[in-house]
């Protein structure tokens, strides 16, 4: 899924639109450590690759959210079981910005004993420091962090970090260290003249948040960079007093650059100037000189990258500020002696983001560079499940992965939830050609409206058997197996397929349906030129690929598989009898 902590959207979104709002922040909750924050700002790449997109727009998951957290707190407070009893683990987490927050709140409700070490006086890092109040409330962090401290977390502020060693903290009887320290060194920009009145943005910004007041930055400003950080830079300089224009310079064009639509946007409309394929080089007396760029070929981020061209223009300018980009301060990381890399980088998995140290983990953007607040609660929780698997593995528990997949046997008769089911699903689809329309007014017709747009696609997709234009995508009814999470399987029939790739563009996951999905082949020479798995019928056998073994296979009387089946998963067995059973319409011959 596109979001980074796989939220379970459709689950919350539904609920929110019955008004169901604190059951809705416990579906949160269960994976997000900071609702109210990322209610604000998290990026919301779910929203990007919401299969409503291609409707009239996509479902506003990040507003209900944010819903679900203010109407939703006190309900779920009732609902929720109190701090978990604390086991003889103890954690340290140094640093309190969103990867820090997030290891505290999963740590303390797995019941590690948990004390997080913070620099600063207040806790929030970066989304309270740097990221202006404008775009996040204060009242917002202060709500996550509470609730964290209510889980029985304790918080130091003000401490010097630089002494939180791993020796020093095991000998405090520490089992297991968290560094959260974010990436804080501002890349430097080359340029020639006068410096004095260039300043980073993360200087900017955190004086900004702090006492804007004291801000002078002169009438003409000058933001470098494309990102968010450039956005708010721009929209802070503009509320400065005195501050006339605000011009936001970026190497390569609007198409490339990383902002969010929505900053880019609300900069734009406050009223910054955006000068696309230019990079400052000299900067004398108030005047800027700046390079024109073309771009050239891609580089290894995707992007085409920025050339200098022979002209130059100039642009008035009393600040300058900074906003290209962090990089982790890989120094402080040997100080604290976790082992580097020959880049002088900390040593981790990028998985659990363990070090090489046991028990002792860098998340968020001190292991990844620069990211956003949900890859930071990602890359905590990642951490924090690797710490508990290898705590239950030395305690000789056996770990199940599928644990939170597993449900409880309905009593309920087969045929009747599959016409209950039925139901249902004809109702999804006609969500999709309904303009939809609450008689309620206000946030909870809005929240009404956009539970009833939500096609709940983790249920049903068919996104691409919808779009297909060769309807070489074909979904298959393997409710009666109880064998997948999905109840319907996307079985693509090569002999149809022109491989246009339009099921890949508006697949909301990653992959091409075409490429990835089991595959019906009817020809041999389609078969052998494919490494697709999926199955041909030729003569009588069953000849089944999966991950490039051959399993030739046929059915017997009762329509099961034998034959060299074994080592076939029972889901891909389940494919193939059920295409027999009910779908042996699309066996037939092709023409060549
Ligand atoms: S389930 Fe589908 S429609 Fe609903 S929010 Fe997710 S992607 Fe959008
Ligand atoms: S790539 Fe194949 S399956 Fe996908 S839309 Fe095109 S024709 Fe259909
Ligand atoms: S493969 Fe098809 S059904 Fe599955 S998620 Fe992609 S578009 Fe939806």
């Amino acid at each position: 899924s596109a979001c980074p902590i796989h939220q379970d959207i459709p689950e919350y979104v539904q609920l929110v639109g019955e008004g169901r709002y604190g059951e809705a922040l416990s579906v949160i909750y269960e994976k997000n450590a900071l609702p109210a924050i990322t209610s604000h700002i998290c990026d919301h790449q779910c929203q990007l690759h919401c299969t409503r997109m291609d409707y009239e727009g996509a479902v506003k998951i990040r507003d209900m959210k944010r819903i679900a957290v203010e109407r939703g707190f006190a309900d779920y407070l009732q609902l929720w079981e109190g701090a978990t009893e604390k086991t003889e683990y103890r954690a340290a987490v140094i640093g309190a910005g969103p990867g820090g927050l997030s290891a505290a709140y999963f740590l303390s409700r797995a019941g590690f004993d948990t004390t997080v070490y913070e620099r600063e006086e207040s806790a929030g890092g970066v989304v309270r420091h740097v990221i202006p109040g404008f775009r996040l409330p204060v009242e917002a962090i202060e709500s996550d962090v509470e609730f964290i401290k209510a889980h029985g977390v304790e918080f130091h502020f003000g401490v010097d970090t630089k002494k939180l060693t791993v020796e020093t903290l095991k000998k405090q009887g520490f089992t297991h260290i968290f560094y959260a320290i974010g990436s804080e060194i501002d890349n430097e920009l080359t340029l020639v003249g006068d410096r004095t009145r260039v300043i980073t943005s993360l200087d900017f910004l955190g004086q900004f948040r702090k006492d804007p007041s004291k801000c002078t930055l002169g009438k003409h400003v000058v933001i470098v960079g494309g990102g968010n950080t450039a956005m708010d830079g721009a929209r802070a300089a503009l509320r400065i007093p005195g501050v006339e224009h605000v011009s936001v310079i970026y190497r390569r064009t609007r198409a490339e650059m990383p902002a969010d639509h929505e900053e880019f946007e609300n900069a734009r409309a406050e009223g910054a100037e955006f000068i696309y394929l230019a990079n400052p080089e000299g900067f004398e007396g108030n005047m800027l000189t700046v390079r024109k760029m073309v771009l050239g070929e891609k580089d290894a981020s995707g992007r085409r990258r920025p050339i200098p061209s022979d002209e130059t223009f100039t642009i008035r300018a009393d600040t300058m500020i900074t906003a290209i980009g962090e990089k982790v301060d890989g120094k402080i990381f040997s100080w604290y002696g976790v082992p580097l890399n020959e880049k002088g980088w900390a040593i981790t998995d990028a998985k659990s983001k363990a070090s090489a140290i046991d028990g002792v983990y860098v998340i968020g953007d001190a292991q990844s560079g620069p990211s956003t607040v949900v890859r930071c609660i990602a890359s905590a929780r990642d951490a924090v499940e690797d710490a508990i698997d290898r705590i239950l593995e030395a305690e000789g528990v056996e770990i199940d992965e599928d644990e939170e997949h597993i449900h409880d046997e309905e009593d309920q008769p087969i045929e009747e939830l599959v016409a209950e089911e039925d139901e249902y699903f004809g109702e999804l689809e006609l969500r999709k050609s309904r303009i939809l329309f609450s008689k309620l007014f206000g946030e909870q017709g809005f929240a009404r409206r956009e539970a009833d747009r939500c096609m709940e696609c983790s249920y049903i997709c068919n996104k691409c058997v919808d779009v297909c234009p060769n309807r070489a995508n074909v979904p298959i009814d393997l409710r009666n197996t109880g064998l997948f999470d999905n109840p319907f399987q996307i079985l693509h029939l090569d002999a149809f397929c022109n491989e246009c790739g339009n099921c890949e563009t508006f697949c909301p996951y990653d992959g091409g349906p075409y490429k990835k999905k089991f595959t019906l082949f009817s020809r041999r020479d389609d078969f052998e030129n494919s490494t697709n798995s999926g199955f041909l019928v030729e003569d009588g056998t069953i000849l089944i690929r999966v991950d490039g073994r051959l399993y030739p296979c046929e059915l017997d009387k009762d329509g099961v598989l034998v034959g060299e089946e074994e080592g076939l998963s029972d889901e891909v067995a389940a494919i193939v009898e059920e295409v027999f059973a009910s779908y042996s319409y699309l066996l037939g011959e092709v023409e060549e």
